[in-house]
């Protein structure tokens, strides 16, 4: 497709996006005097006004701690809070609302299951498989727990168009492979891995396998009991929630014999001064007061993106995608990384001649915001022999004349450095 033909837009979207950006306020703002054009969603997405609003609502009206009193407030409190346990059950399609933990995030989620699980069922020489595309938050972890316990943390290869090499990854399944850490989607490309089929050989492994979910629990639904896998975790504010507050499943067989990893209050069973007894999960891990405005407001945050329809925002966001990808390729000197087609809302590329990072610093001053550097993805970047990218996100809220911006801004940087 030629520029021209390709700045004619898709027009018949599904999904009703004027609407849907009329419930994000800071949509409406300007940043350096033009309109802000927000292509940073997979690093922190915006706030509808609903979610906002549910969150500044408990401190209004409902707020008070949880699980630990008789009084009017806490009971209503409790009740909100632990409704947004069940929703994430449902929203996850969990077996049960014990197998939701409280979080605060995707990274404290991983960091759970290692230092609980991990540290338990791990022992010295076991090996575990995490893929060239894992976010740092599911790399580290597992690294500081090797050094603890003498384990083999080995690399999953991906192709050159970013996907997961699966003749490469059956090949490193063995019986001593106990855990496989995969990304159901790239933060830095993109990318979709074949998650379902790739759980289904690490089972037949004997391994278990750690989803992480972080980028892909805003872009298409999901089942984690058809997946299959033994532990999910997501972050609430990149699907439209607060900050501070995000979910950890586990299957219930495996959280109920895992042992707690913080003590205090609420987590408790009994405590004398000599010993302590824990409860039940989910609640043995959720050690103090948890963030509870927050939580309270991540069920409207799942609420509007299951009204709005997780098809629907897929859909339009597959839209976004390839018109974006058309119109970087139209330009010329552009390479982009993670060309496999099964991809969701990101493009990641580079311009001949020009750095991501003073890309990203000119396009800032027409007010578009992008990403740039190593995305917490180093493995990604070393797999290309490069140092950064740049990278756009689209969510709901995204429009193909943002795209359009993006790309007018582009140009001038291009003419800049020509
Ligand atoms: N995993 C992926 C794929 C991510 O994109 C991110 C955040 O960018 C994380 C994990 C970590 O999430 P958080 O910083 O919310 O804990």
């Amino acid at each position: 497709m030629n520029a021209a033909a390709a700045n004619s837009a898709p027009t018949n979207l599904a999904l009703d996006v004027e609407a849907v950006r009329r419930d994000f306020p800071i949509l409406s703002r300007e940043v350096y005097g033009k309109p802000l054009v927000y292509l940073d969603s997979a690093a922190s997405a915006q706030k509808p006004r609903q979610v906002i609003d549910a969150e500044s609502r408990v401190y209004e009206e409902e707020y008070a701690n949880v699980h630990r009193g008789v009084h009017y407030l806490s009971q209503v409190a409790t009740d909100k809070f632990e409704a947004t346990r069940t929703r994430i059950q449902q929203f996850l399609n969990a077996a049960s609302e014990n197998e939701i933990v409280f979080v605060r995030g995707g990274t404290e989620g991983v960091n759970l299951v290692a230092q609980t699980w991990g540290r338990q069922e791990l022992n010295e020489g076991d090996e575990i498989l995490i893929s060239t595309l894992e976010h740092h938050a599911n790399i580290v972890p597992w690294h500081l727990l090797a050094a603890e316990k003498g384990l083999v943390v080995k690399g999953i290869p991906i192709h050159d168009d970013g996907q997961i090499d699966m003749d490469a990854y059956r090949s490193l399944l063995n019986e001593r492979t106990k855990l496989v850490a995969l990304t159901q989607m790239s933060n830095a490309l993109g990318i979709i891995t074949p998650a379902q089929e790739m759980i289904r050989l690490a089972h037949d492994a004997g391994a278990r396998v750690m989803l992480d979910g972080c980028q892909a629990v805003s872009h298409s639904a999901v089942d984690v009991q058809a997946l299959d896998c033994d532990f999910y975790v997501f972050s609430g504010h990149k699907i439209y929630g607060p900050t501070g507050i995000g979910a950890l499943y586990g299957k219930a067989e495996l959280l109920e014999a895992m042992p707690p990893w913080q003590g205090g209050g609420e987590m408790i069973a009994r405590v004398s001064l000599e010993k302590s007894t824990f409860k039940k999960a989910p609640h043995r891990f959720e050690a103090g007061t948890p963030a509870i405005a927050q939580t309270i407001a991540l069920k409207t945050a799942l609420d509007y993106v299951s009204n709005l329809s997780l098809d629907r925002i897929a859909e339009h966001e597959a839209m976004l995608l390839s018109y974006a990808t058309e119109r970087l390729q139209a330009m010329g000197g552009i390479t982009i990384y993670g060309t496999h087609s099964a991809k969701a809302g990101i493009v990641s590329f580079a311009m001949d001649g020009v750095h991501p990072h003073d890309i990203g610093t000119i396009v800032d001053r027409d007010g578009v915001a992008v990403r740039v550097g190593h995305h917490c993805a180093q493995p990604v970047m070393q797999r290309y022999d490069i140092a950064a990218t740049v990278r756009a996100s689209f969510a709901l809220y995204n429009t193909t004349e943002e795209v359009d911006a993006m790309i007018a801004s582009l140009e001038r940087v291009r003419e800049l450095f020509a």
